[in-house]
Order: structure tokens, then C-alpha cells, then sequence
């Protein structure tokens, strides 16, 4: 059965003025689709856009022109329908220091007007693993608690799309790789889950699609597995049974990144170059492979050739 699509947004613009003086095109003609239960990466650097297109759903940005259709409703149209479909986790960190996780959970609650017998305070606080800190000042959770709360609150009112804008900037990795579980928890969940962040990895390895965006435009939309085959360079580290001393220029592409210890890591094209073509090199001048490392392409690559053009 074909998933519906849950965000549709056509030819979205954003134009902000600095000081009335210059403008920045913060968004340029966006148009992108995300379907139920998807999880979407919206990828791009600094000041590519990200957490503008977030917050024009978010309500705190007002878009210059295009269309936003979430869950079936029009941003112009129905706005309050819009915001009641998503939860967003913003990419700062602004919490009370005062309220303890389950005291914010039950105010958010109370501002969308949720009954407290509908409520679904301590189903949230286990979701995100802060069930023991329940009752803890805010101020006395570590960073990744606090990140994990702000997920809390942005599940309040139990939205079935959840928006996380780059949750996990100056997370530590062990940190960071809790929150991803959490994320995925949710959506296995039946949740549709759109982040945002710079972190190449994460995306590859959370996305189901993936697109990227520079300087507000969007430069590529495709499957995670089809933007990492369009990748071209791979790269190998051959464990061998001496230190390699040979020209090996005759490879075509072939650079050499790395040569100590008996290990050496090399790239090359993989439309130019087969492995196998490395390793009848290798044996040919009786060198004898101990291990083979393959570092699997990586979006970083698409990514660097997509933004720099
Ligand atoms: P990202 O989240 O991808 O880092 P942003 O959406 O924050 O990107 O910013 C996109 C562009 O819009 C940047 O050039 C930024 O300087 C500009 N911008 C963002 N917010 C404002 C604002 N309130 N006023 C003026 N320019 C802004
Ligand atoms: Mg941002």
C-alpha cells in the first residue's frame, strides 16, 4: 500500500532583511515530501537553512511565500491544526532550571489543555529514560538528560510527526547514541520523525531519505542507500605481511592516505578501479594481504562534492 505523504511543502520560500538594509534567501523554492512513518534527514552546514524550514512549521518563522501541508492541513488555513500534528525539538536548549521533568510535562499538558486522566506523563518520562529523574531540578540534569527532556516536552501532546533540529550538537558520542535509540523507539512507534543535523554519520545511519540542503536550496533528495552508491571514492587499509615500499601509480586513481606499521590506506575511484585489480597488484609482487578494511562510503563525500559546487 502506498504511504501517505504527512509534509508536503511546494516552492517554500524565506527571505529574511537584516536591518532592512540586505537580505538573506534562507529558503529557495524548497519542495519536498515525507511520508508516514518515514524517518527523514534533512542534512546541510551552517546557515544552510535547516532550522528555518523547522521553525516555519514550528510557527516562530512566517514564511515569504509556498505551501506547508502538514498531516492534511494548511499552514495558512489552519495553523493551530499544523502545530497540534507536530512536535518540534528545538536546537536550544531553553528549559526552566526550576521545574523538575515531571512538573514541566504536566504544565506543557495543561497549556494544551489535556485532561489529567489523558495524560501520558510517566509513559513519555520512561520513553526518553528519564523516569528515575522525574522529580529533579531540570538544573541538575546532565546535557543529554536535558536534551532528552526537551524531546519529553515536545511529545506532550503525543504528535504523530516529531521535528529534532540538530539534537544532538555538543552531545557526547555514548550520549548522542542513546538519543538515537530513543528516536528510533518512537518511531517504531508509528511516528514520523524529520531531524536535522550536520553529523554525516548519523543521518546514514538513522535515515530512511535524505536531503540536503546549501545555501536554501535543495541540492539532493534521494534514499540514504541510493545518495551512498552515487559515492565514487572508496577507500581500503591493507594489513600486509611487510611495510609496502612500491610505486603504485600504475593503479589508476589510486592515492596513497596512509603507509606505517604494515597497514596502508589508499582511495581510489571505484568506477576506474576494482579491488581485485589492488590485491593481483599486491600478490604479483609477492606481498602477502593479512586483512582487508573496507571504510564504506559515506555521505560526507556527496555531501562535500554537492555543497562546494
Ligand atoms: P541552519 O539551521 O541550517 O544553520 P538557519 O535556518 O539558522 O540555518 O539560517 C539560514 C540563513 O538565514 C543564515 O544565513 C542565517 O544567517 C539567516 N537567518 C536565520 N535567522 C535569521 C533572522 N532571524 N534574521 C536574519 N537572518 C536570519
Ligand atoms: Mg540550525
Amino acid at each position: 500500500m502506498e504511504k501517505k505523504n504527512v509534509l508536503s511543502v511546494k516552492n517554500l520560500n524565506k527571505i529574511y532583511s537584516k536591518n532592512g538594509l540586505s537580505t538573506v534567501n534562507a529558503l529557495n523554492n524548497l519542495n519536498l515530501e515525507v511520508k508516514e512513518g518515514e524517518i527523514f534527514g534533512l542534512l546541510g552546514p551552517n546557515g544552510a537553512g535547516k532550522s528555518t524550514f523547522i521553525n516555519i512549521l514550528g510557527g516562530t518563522v512566517v514564511k515569504t511565500s509556498g505551501l506547508v501541508n502538514v498531516w492534511g492541513f494548511d499552514l495558512d488555513k489552519n495553523p493551530r491544526q499544523v502545530r497540534a500534528s507536530i512536535g518540534i525539538v528545538p536546537q536550544e536548549v531553553n528549559l526552566d532550571p526550576f521545574f523538575s521533568p515531571r512538573k514541566l510535562l504536566d504544565l506543557l499538558a495543561g497549556m494544551y489543555g489535556i485532561k489529567k486522566k489523558d495524560r501520558i506523563t510517566d509513559d513519555i518520562l520512561k520513553l526518553v529514560a528519564l523516569d528515575k529523574q522525574s522529580d529533579s531540578y531540570a538544573r541538575s540534569l546532565s546535557g543529554g538528560m536535558k536534551r532528552r527532556l526537551l524531546i519529553a516536552k515536545a511529545l506532550v501532546h503525543q504528535p504523530p510527526i516529531l521535528f529534532l533540529d540538530e539534537p544532538t550538537a555538543g552531545v557526547d558520542l555514548e550520549l548522542r547514541q542513546q538519543l538515537w535509540e530513543n528516536v528510533k523507539l518512537l518511531n517504531k512507534q508509528g511516528v514520523t520523525v524529520i531531524l536535522t543535523t550536520h553529523y554525516l554519520m548519523e543521518a546514514e545511519e538513522m535515515c530512511d531519505r535524505i536531503g540536503i540542503l546549501s545555501n536554501g536550496n535543495l541540492v539532493a533528495l534521494d534514499t540514504t542507500k541510493n545518495l551512498i552508491d552515487k559515492i565514487q571514492t572508496k577507500i581500503v587499509t591493507f594489513t600486509l605481511n611487510k611495510v609496502l615500499s612500491l610505486d603504485m601509480t600504475s593503479l589508476n586513481t589510486l592515492k596513497i592516505i596512509s603507509n606505517s606499521n604494515n597497514k596502508v590506506t589508499v582511495s581510489y575511484e571505484k568506477s576506474k578501479l576494482k579491488i581485485e585489480d589492488i590485491i593481483l597488484f599486491l600478490s604479483k609482487q609477492n606481498i602477502k594481504i593479512l586483512d582487508i578494511a573496507t571504510d564504506d562510503a559515506n555521505i560526507e563525500d556527496v555531501y562535500l562534492g554537492l555543497t562546494k559546487s
